[in-house]
C-alpha cells in the first residue's frame, strides 16, 4: 500500500501562509507595529536599514512576553487574542489569527528580546528558518523588541521581486501612516539608516493628521462627527477646493483598523458632488466606529478589506454626514474645532431615517483654477493638421471625414466649458478639450525628455515648496526624470526649491504642479512602461488645462491644431477618446 499524502513539514506549512501575510517589507512592519499596538505600548519606535531588506526593528513599551509565550509566540496559530470562536465576533485588537510571527520567523533570521513587568529579566530568543537557534536570559527594558534580519533570504523568487529601496520604502511609510493616524494616543518614532523620518508625539487625531502630513493640512481640514445606530463616525474631510488629482489622502478606518471600500469611498465622493472639478478625489480621515459583531474582517488575508452587515445604511449615513459637515464650512469658513467640537453636531439621527441636509453653496467658490493662457503652447499651422489627418487611418473615421474645410478658416467654439467644436468638410468635430491637451503636453514632455532638449526658464524668485517624509522620498526617486524633463531643483531638509522648470508651465501652478505629480505617481493607478512615460503622463493631467475653463477663439484653435499635430490624436495619454465626429450623413438621418 502506497501512501501518497503526507502532512507538510511545519517550516514548509510556515513558508506557504508567510507568502500570503508577508508580501515585502511593508508587511512585516504592520504585523510588527500591530503587535505593539495589542500589547498596550505607549511608544513605539520603528527601525529599518535598506528600506526593510537588511533589518525591520520594533521596540515598543508594552506588556511584553513571559519566556514560555515567547517561544510560543512563534509557534502558527499561536496567539492570545482569541480563546474561543465567539472571541472572533467581538475583536477589539488587531491580530488575532496568530500566525505572523511564525510566517516572518520562516522566511528572515529574528531576533526577540521581551519582559514583562513583572520580571527582573528578560529574555532573548533567536530564530532563522523557522527553527529556534538560542534562548537566553537579557538584560531587556519593559516591553519587547523584535528584529527581523535579511528577509526572504531563504525565498529567492520573493527577494528577486522587491523593488527599489525607494518604493518599498513608500510602502512602509503607508502602512507606518495608517496605524499612526490610527492611534494618535500612541508615541511613534522612525528612523530610516539612521536618519529620523517621524517622531510623532501624543497627541489629539488633528496634530497627528498635521505631523504627519505637514503644518499646510491644518488649514484644509473639515472636522465631521456624527454618533447613528448604526455607526459612530468621526474624523476630517479636506476642504474641496484643497482637494487632489489623486487618492493618496483618503483613508478609512473601522474600529481603528485601517480598511479599503470602494464602496464607503464612493459615499463620500457622492457627498463632494458639484464641489470638485473632474479629475480631483476628495481628501478623508473617516474613523467608523461600529459593532464588531456587523462586521467580518476576517475575509481577506492581510485584512484591509471587510463585510459590513447593514452597507446601504451605512452608505447614506456616510454621506448625509460629510455633506452636513461640508454644508456648516460652507456658511462658517473659519471653524475653531479645537475649542467647540459641539458645533458640528447639531442633530441626531437616532432611529431616523437619514435625509439629506441642504449643503449651502457659497457662491463666490470656483472649483475651476483661474483663468489662464495657454499661449504658450506653440502654434502650428492648419496646413499641418491637413495634412496630418489625412496621412492617418483610424478604427472609427476616414481621413476624409477629418478633411476640414481649408477654402476659408475653420470655425471654433466652446461647448459647455468643456468642448471644443469645431467644422470638418463632411460634418462637425466635438473635442474634449482637457483630453486634447493631456495628449499634446504628454507627447511633448515624453519628447523632451527622449531628445533631451529641454526648454527650462530659470524662475527669479525661486518657489520653496514644503515637503511631506513621503514626497521626500518620492523626489529622490524621481529627481533625475525631472530634470530630464527641465526643472532645476534642490532638497535641503523638507524644502523642496525649484530654480528652474519647463517654460510651459506657469511659474504660480509650479507647486500645484509638483505635489500632483507627486501624488499621481504614489497613486500609481495608471500603468507605464518607464519612469519616463509615467512622468510625463503625471504632468500632461498635473498641467493641462481643465473642464470648466473658458478658452478664447485663439487658444481652442490652437488646441485643434495642436492635438492634430500629436503622433496619436485618438485617445489620450489615459486611452480615453478625445473626440467624436457627427457626419452630414448622420444630421442628414436624424433631421429626416
Ligand atoms: P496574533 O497577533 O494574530 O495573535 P502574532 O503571530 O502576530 O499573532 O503574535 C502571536 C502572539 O505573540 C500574540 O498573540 C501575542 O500574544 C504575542 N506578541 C507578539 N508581539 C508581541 C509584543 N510586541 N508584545 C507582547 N506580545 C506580543
Ligand atoms: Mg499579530
Amino acid at each position: 500500500m502506497s501512501k501518497t499524502i503526507l502532512l507538510l513539514p511545519e517550516n514548509i506549512a510556515n513558508q506557504i501562509a508567510a507568502g500570503e501575510v508577508i508580501l515585502r517589507p511593508s508587511s512585516v512592519v504592520k504585523e510588527l507595529i500591530e503587535n505593539s499596538v495589542d500589547a498596550n505600548a505607549k511608544t513605539i519606535q520603528l527601525i529599518i536599514k535598506d528600506s526593510g531588506k537588511t533589518l525591520i526593528q520594533v521596540i515598543d513599551d508594552g506588556i511584553g512576553m513571559s519566556p514560555e509565550d515567547l517561544k510560543l509566540s512563534f509557534q502558527r496559530h499561536a496567539t492570545s487574542k482569541i480563546k474561543k470562536f465567539d472571541d472572533l465576533f467581538s475583536l477589539k485588537s488587531k491580530g488575532f489569527r496568530g500566525e505572523a510571527l511564525a510566517s516572518i520567523a520562516a522566511i528572515a533570521a529574528i531576533e526577540a528580546n521581551s519582559r514583562r513587568k513583572e520580571d527582573e529579566i528578560g529574555k532573548l530568543i533567536k530564530i532563522s528558518g523557522g527553527k529556534m537557534n538560542t534562548i537566553e536570559d537579557s538584560v531587556a527594558s519593559e516591553g519587547t523588541s523584535i528584529s527581523v534580519k535579511n528577509l526572504f533570504y531563504n525565498v529567492p523568487a520573493r527577494r528577486n521581486f522587491l523593488k527599489s529601496d525607494n518604493v518599498e520604502l513608500r510602502h512602509i511609510i503607508d502602512e507606518f501612516h495608517r496605524i499612526a493616524l490610527a492611534h494618535p494616543e500612541i508615541c511613534f518614532v522612525f528612523f530610516q539608516n539612521d536618519s529620523e523620518l517621524f517622531k510623532l508625539p501624543i497627541s489629539s487625531l488633528q496634530k497627528r493628521i498635521i505631523n504627519i502630513f505637514s503644518g499646510k493640512i491644518q488649514e484644509k481640514l473639515i472636522p465631521v462627527e456624527e454618533k447613528t445606530t448604526v455607526a459612530e463616525i468621526s474624523g476630517f474631510v479636506i476642504k474641496p477646493d484643497f482637494s487632489k488629482k489623486s487618492r493618496g489622502q483618503q483613508f478609512f478606518f473601522v474600529n481603528n483598523r485601517f480598511i479599503k471600500s470602494p464602496f464607503l469611498n464612493h459615499s463620500i465622493v457622492s457627498a463632494f458632488e458639484g464641489l470638485l472639478s473632474d479629475g480631483y478625489f476628495p481628501g478623508y480621515f473617516i474613523f467608523l466606529k461600529v459593532d464588531p459583531k456587523s462586521i467580518d474582517v476576517n475575509i481577506h488575508p492581510t485584512k484591509t478589506e471587510i463585510k459590513f452587515e447593514d452597507e446601504q445604511n451605512l452608505f447614506a449615513i456616510l454621506k448625509a454626514t460629510i455633506k452636513h459637515s461640508l454644508g456648516i464650512f460652507q456658511v462658517l469658513p473659519s471653524i475653531d474645532f479645537e475649542k467647540d467640537p459641539g458645533l458640528d453636531v447639531p442633530y441626531e439621527y437616532i432611529r431616523k431615517s437619514p435625509k439629506e441636509p441642504p449643503i449651502e453653496i457659497n457662491s463666490s467658490f470656483n472649483p475651476f483654477r483661474e483663468e489662464k493662457s495657454i499661449e504658450k503652447i506653440s502654434r502650428s499651422s492648419w496646413k499641418n493638421l491637413y495634412s496630418n489627418v489625412e496621412s492617418r487611418d483610424s478604427a472609427n473615421m476616414t481621413s476624409e471625414e477629418l478633411k476640414l474645410n481649408l477654402s476659408e478658416s475653420p470655425k471654433v467654439f466652446q461647448l459647455f466649458r468643456k468642448y471644443i467644436i469645431t467644422s470638418l468638410r463632411s460634418g462637425l468635430l466635438i473635442i474634449n478639450q482637457q483630453r486634447a491637451h493631456q495628449r499634446i503636453l504628454y507627447e511633448k514632455f515624453l519628447k523632451t525628455i527622449t531628445n533631451n532638449d529641454k526648454v527650462s526658464q530659470k524662475i527669479i524668485f525661486p518657489k520653496k515648496i514644503k515637503l511631506s517624509q513621503k514626497e521626500k522620498v518620492l523626489y529622490n526617486e524621481y529627481s533625475k526624470n525631472l530634470k530630464a524633463i527641465g526643472f532645476v531643483t534642490k532638497l535641503s531638509g523638507s524644502n523642496l526649491e525649484i530654480k528652474s522648470a519647463p517654460s510651459i508651465f506657469n511659474h504660480d501652478d509650479l507647486e500645484d504642479i509638483i505635489l500632483s505629480l507627486f501624488s499621481m505617481i504614489d497613486d500609481g493607478n495608471f500603468d507605464s512602461f518607464s519612469k519616463s512615460d509615467l512622468l510625463s503622463k503625471s504632468l500632461s493631467k498635473a498641467a493641462s488645462i481643465k473642464s470648466g475653463r473658458v478658452l478664447s477663439v485663439t487658444e481652442q484653435q490652437i488646441l485643434v491644431d495642436d492635438l492634430f499635430a500629436c503622433k496619436e490624436f485618438l485617445t489620450s495619454p489615459f486611452n480615453h477618446q478625445i473626440f467624436v465626429t457627427l457626419s452630414k450623413e448622420e444630421l442628414d438621418g436624424k433631421l429626416y
